[in-house]
């Protein structure tokens, strides 16, 4: 008799189904996990209001903690209850931004079936194992996005005691804000929410700015930051003008560093002069690599970037529509699956 698992599937563009359907079988080098959490992403939510064209019918999710149930013939040193997270973009290994150090932007990326199952399987290359007990299922299913939120700090190039400010303190700013304090970096956070402004303080901010839509953004930096603009700069919202507003609050020499994309497509109207006399530097970065996601781990795993406290919404998988209907309307934070859950 097969086997066969509860499913939720996107079918059409806001319609989530539920499917009892086999488990999947596996490839000689595949792990099947069970599956314990899997986090919401702005990634699924553009897939299920139809922004993104993605191939349909599909099962969404990829911010995956599970345990091991199964592992494929030359599969040969992870044990059967093993507790570990996945990357379920599986990159190719040889196109050119694969082979120079940028297989996040891999141009034949495989998007396995994700994590909004009871069990979902990927290649062992693509396992992590976590390796310390205190860490709970939960946050290790913050793996994924963190690890994009690390490259992006790496590319802004901080050096200890320069300010970084952070625009936009849902779940990725509140990331970028811990990761740019271990950096050193001084941490100005700013949001039109005060909740979330008080989460920023206590995850370790040294400061916040109340937003608003006639606020001065570079007049509210300088006013906590001794005179001087910021260092450098995340934007973790989806607005065009926000990303101009932002590099008029850096200092000389700043880097800003787009981090949401935008939809629809927005131009930035900014004066050219401000990058040239002030050498900014306006940069991207989109999704992780391997390395980054390993070493995303060790930062929920050392407890240097705290995510728990980041989870709004635990819901059961059947609730998965309505778990996407809060994350399309901006409210909550991190809306997580409760698959199996911490003891499953
Ligand atoms: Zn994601
Ligand atoms: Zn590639």
């Amino acid at each position: 008799m097969v086997k066969t698992m509860q499913s939720m599937w996107l079918v059409a563009p806001n319609a989530i189904e539920s499917k009892e359907v086999p488990i999947y079988d596996l490839e000689p080098d595949e792990v099947l996990i069970k599956v314990a959490y899997c986090g919401i992403c702005p990634w699924d939510l553009r897939a299920y209001l139809g922004k993104k064209k993605v191939p349909l019918p599909r099962i969404l999710g990829h911010e995956i903690a599970g345990t091991v149930v199964e592992v494929g013939q030359k599969v040969r040193d992870l044990a059967i209850g093993q507790r570990v997270v996945g990357d379920f973009i599986v990159k190719c290994g040889y196109c050119d931004n694969c082979r120079e150090d940028r297989s996040n932007l891999c141009t034949n990326p495989t998007y396995l079936p994700g994590g909004f199952a009871e069990y979902a399987k990927c290649p062992r290359k693509n396992i992590h194992l976590i390796r310390s007990q205190g860490t709970s299922m939960k946050a290790a299913a913050f793996t994924e996005p963190l690890a994009t939120v690390y490259r992006g700090q790496c590319k802004l190039h901080l050096k200890p005691g320069e300010t970084e400010l952070v625009v936009g303190a849902g779940p990725i700013g509140q990331m970028h804000a811990q990761v740019a304090r271990y950096f050193g970096a001084k941490v100005i956070v700013a949001d039109l929410l005060q909740e979330r402004l008080d989460l920023a303080l206590e995850l370790g901010a040294d400061a916040v700015i109340r937003s608003s839509s006639g606020l001065d953004l570079a007049k509210a930096v300088k006013e906590v930051n001794q005179g001087k603009g910021a260092d450098a700069a995340v934007v973790a919202v989806q607005s065009a003008p926000l990303v101009v507003e932002t590099a008029k609050a850096l200092a000389v020499g700043g880097r800003l560093n787009i981090f949401a994309g935008i939809y629809p497509v927005d131009p930035l109207i900014i004066d050219p002069n401000l990058i040239h006399y002030q050498e900014l530097t306006i940069l991207g970065s989109a999704d992780s690599t391997g390395n980054e996601f390993h070493q995303a781990l060790n930062f929920i795993e050392t407890g240097r970037v705290k995510v728990e406290k980041l989870i709004s919404h635990l819901l059961p998988l059947e609730k998965l529509q309505e778990g996407l209907d809060i994350v399309a309307a901006y409210q909550g934070m991190k809306v997580m699956m409760e698959v199996g859950g911490e003891n499953q």
